[in-house]
């Protein structure tokens, strides 16, 4: 039977070890700050990369015009037309297409896998309404949302990094994204021109930024987490270039990689991050991803079974498969308002093959999921508030009552709705109530496709 001393003493330890009271949260703040100035001083200058995106003017508003964009970052890609109305009129309308990626090409060669995307591109452009057809001697205009590392060489070029997500294709490792895409659509007689580059934090913050002009910073929380802001272009020591006309750069912080002491690590984090595919990084991520919550609830349950007979005297052995409990049903299981806890129960049988858990056992499963989630979204408070920080906008200043709007968007934030609760409320403890007055957190949905377009836009050779 259950050792339920054991349970508790366990359970005890690792609720203090997620602590996350709002002095340390304020020191993951201060923390997240400093690493921002250092990763904007130098190349290489700090776990944060602070990647310039060449992006140095967001959408007004009174973008106009037919204008397309490819949102690839997974195994799906998508690809949009957006029809924008000009002034006060915004999206006037929207078609996009979901294509899967076969998975041999997601390993072959670039050349197969841009041939792909653009015959795909080529497909949707052939639907477009007569009346949209742009003048003679006018190219369509592409935003390209490529969620994989990029070092950027302007606004509509970068060669890629590395990949990720499954992706691995040697020939296009450190070639230009832009260049390569170009070449395929030339070949197939598609006139169109590759206006903008960017990652999804960007396309987020430009969506944003689009429907509120107050939007100054965007964040993922989805899969993985980063997060993008405007930036004074004389901020950035490490920035050898001409100084944009507007005074100003948006910056990719792949804060996803932050580390620092004042993060309240668990055991089962460092075993999460020792099996990890890439172990010593992404460590703020791993914290408060989609990706990872389910699993860090997985594995607290497996040390439970193991040292004190939790679900029984053997061990479910499915409670020992890495990731095998995702983050939504994490997430349905801590949203169940049944009296017996039935949803839980569920969920143990069908995940786990956990039949028969009484009621007590479901509600240490709660706890535990409140335990993780709530962690990883005070952090995410936490490193909000570090962004405001190095923005000046954490605090109200005499005489200045402009608003400062966070842009979120992912998975994780839209449906997770404990999470988003707890966030925003952190960020309004964190703040206080008069600065909480002039700084909102808004979801914005779907930026990297729109946000893409509009950048397009905004990059346009013919606005
Ligand atoms: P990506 O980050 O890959 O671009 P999304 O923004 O759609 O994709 O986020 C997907 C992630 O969001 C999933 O990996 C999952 O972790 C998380 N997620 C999706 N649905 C839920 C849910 N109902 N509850 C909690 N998390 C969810
Ligand atoms: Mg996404």
């Amino acid at each position: 039977s259950v050792k339920w001393a054991r349970v508790k003493a366990i359970l005890k330890e690792f609720e203090e070890k997620c602590e996350t009271p709002i002095a340390k949260l304020r020191q993951v703040g201060d923390a997240m700050n400093v690493e921002m100035h250092a990763g904007l001083a130098s190349e290489g200058g700090s776990k944060l990369k602070m990647l310039i995106s060449y992006v140095d003017n967001l959408p007004t508003g009174d973008e106009e015009g037919l204008f397309y964009a490819l949102d690839l970052g997974g195994t799906n890609f998508r690809v949009l037309r957006v029809h924008l109305g000009g002034k006060d009129k915004g999206v006037i309308g929207q078609e996009f297409a979901e294509v899967s990626i076969p998975p041999h090409l997601m390993t072959g060669s670039a050349e197969g896998l841009f041939d792909f995307i653009a015959a795909a591109l080529a497909k949707f452009v052939a639907s477009e309404p007569v009346e949209y057809h742009l003048p003679d001697g006018r190219q369509r205009e592409l935003g390209f949302t490529f969620s994989f590392p990029v070092r950027q060489t302007s606004i509509s070029s970068g060669s890629l990094i590395r990949w990720t997500k499954g992706f691995n294709i040697q020939d296009a490792v450190g070639e230009d994204v832009v260049g390569q895409l170009t070449k395929s659509m030339e070949k197939i007689g598609l006139d169109m021109r590759v206006a903008a580059l960017v990652n999804d934090t960007i396309g987020t913050l430009a969506g944003g930024k689009f429907h509120n002009q107050d939007v100054i910073a965007a964040v993922i929380l989805g899969t993985g987490t980063n997060a993008a802001y405007v930036e004074r272009s004389d901020a950035i020591p490490k920035w050898q270039g001409l100084h944009p006309k507007s005074g100003e750069m948006v910056i990719n912080t792949e804060w996803g990689n932050f580390g620092s002491t004042h993060l309240p690590l668990t055991e089962y984090d460092q075993a999460l991050d020792a099996e990890s595919l890439n172990p010593g990084e992404q460590i703020y991520e791993k914290l408060i991803s989609g990706m990872y919550l389910g699993d860090i609830v997985r594995r607290v349950l497996l040390k439970l079974a193991e040292e004190a007979d939790f679900f029984g005297d053997t061990v479910p052995p499915k409670l020992r498969v890495p990731f095998i409990l995702r983050t939504p049903d994490m997430s349905t299981m801590h949203h169940d308002t049944s009296p017996d806890l039935k949803v839980v129960g569920n969920k143990l049988k069908d995940i786990l093959e956990i039949s028969n858990t009484s009621v007590k056992t479901r509600k240490v499963v709660v706890e535990i999921c409140d335990i993780v989630a709530y962690r990883g979204a005070r952090l995410a408070a936490g490193g909000i508030l570090g962004i405001l920080k190095k923005v000046g906008r954490d605090a109200v200043k005499t005489g200045d009552n402009s608003k400062s709007v966070v842009a979120l968007d992912g998975g994780l934030f839209e449906h997770y709705s404990k999470f988003r609760t707890c966030l925003e409320s952190t960020l309004h403890e964190l703040l206080g109530d008069e600065a909480s007055e002039t700084v909102a957190v808004e979801h914005s949905n779907d930026g990297s496709g729109i946000g893409a377009a509009l950048l397009a836009a905004s990059h346009s050779e013919y606005l």
